[in-house]
């Protein structure tokens, strides 16, 4: 019926560019209709490889104008039974995954639109052997998979968060390293690890703006004065709030031009408005995550696995946002232009 449709109004030939390119979002409007609602819903839908690629190229070219990812010329021929473009300016050939996370992956759309169906709505995160065992691919095949879908979810964010702002770092995984003592004794109170832990763990710090309720979060080399600020420089606007607990990494935030109130932890753990309530929340979503599904997170990767959880903790559903399954779907697949990740950037640096 759509394919009819579309048809009849190509052959419409006096149509404008423009009028086509609505007609075309109508129709593809009217096949959202029948996009997936559940898991089990997505991998029918995306298992018809003919539907995955239209899906991919209206995802990546909403105004149907397909350009070469290489030089930019909107002037190609397609290849049909290829699904492949032939570019006139470059001379080259290019397929709607070049320049994307799916560069150079022999797997299929179909694959990899479940993955990152699944990575976006478990609400824990899912593992590789899940991946594995749910595709029926290597295990090997869905670690890369999800490492670089975690890289499209990354908040590319240049914008600087301006609410009163919640500041907090945590410690992550291994042994307790570049942590002053004093510190290790204030975060791990009344902990059996306290104080002398021989464990080595990665920092990691958040911030959320509570008049957005968006989150932010990094791992940091180390939590000290130095890193914490230049993080809240460039992450806060000048004169805005920021709560924090009393660690001397945030002294004199006050002087570098923001309102900067404290909560003493050793006392109280709320002051009226002043707490760091909300980012510790996201602590320990962030951690039950960790916990869960993955059995060792080697630090060079943590990065990413904050990624995801800040993804789906920044679009999560709630009452005045209320995002759907397929919502977070299109919003990562629409990020994965440009955030192509090789196997040697992901295993080159201290990996497996
Ligand atoms: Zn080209």
């Amino acid at each position: 019926m759509i394919g009819k449709l579309r048809e009849r109004f190509l052959a419409i030939t006096y149509l404008t560019h423009n009028t086509i390119c609505a007609i075309l979002f109508l129709v593809e409007r009217s096949r959202n209709m029948k996009k997936p609602v559940t898991l089990s819903q997505a991998i029918a839908y995306f298992a018809d490889s003919e539907r995955a690629f239209d899906y991919a190229k209206f995802l990546r070219w909403p105004d149907g104008k397909v350009n070469c990812p290489r030089c930019g010329s909107e002037s190609n021929s397609f290849v049909q039974t290829r699904k492949l473009w032939f570019c006139n300016g470059c001379k080259k050939q290019f397929t709607v995954k070049v320049g994307t996370i799916f560069e150079d992956s022999p797997m299929g759309l179909d694959k990899w639109m479940t993955a990152v169906w699944m990575i976006c709505n478990c609400k824990n995160g899912i593992s590789s052997y899940e991946i594995h065992r749910g595709l029926g691919i290597t295990q090997k095949s869905a670690w890369f998979m999800l490492h670089r879908i975690r890289e499209a979810m990354k908040d590319g964010s240049v914008v600087k968060m301006g609410g009163p702002v919640e500041v907090d770092e945590t410690y992550v995984g291994g042994r307790i390293k570049n942590m002053h003592r004093s510190r290790v004794r204030e975060k791990f109170k009344g902990l059996p690890t306290a104080g002398n832990s021989p464990h080595t763990k990665a920092a990691v710090m958040g911030m959320r703006d509570r008049e957005t309720r968006m989150v932010r979060a990094r791992v940091i080399p180390t939590a000290n004065r130095e890193t914490l600020q230049n993080m809240i420089l460039e992450n806060v606007e000048k004169k805005s709030t920021v709560y924090t607990d009393q660690w001397r990494g945030y002294e004199n935030l006050a002087a570098r031009d923001f309102v900067h109130e404290t909560v003493n932890h050793m006392q109280e753990y709320v002051r009226g408005q002043v707490h760091t309530q909300g980012i510790e929340n996201f602590w320990s979503l962030l951690k039950r995550g960790l916990k869960g599904t993955y059995v060792a997170v080697e630090p060079f990767h943590l990065d990413r696995y904050v990624s995801e959880q800040v993804f789906r903790f920044n679009n999560r559903a709630t009452k005045d946002n209320p995002l759907t399954d397929e919502d977070r779907f299109t919003l990562a697949m629409s990020q994965i232009v440009g955030r192509r990740l090789t196997y040697t950037q992901l295993t080159g640096q201290g990996a497996d």
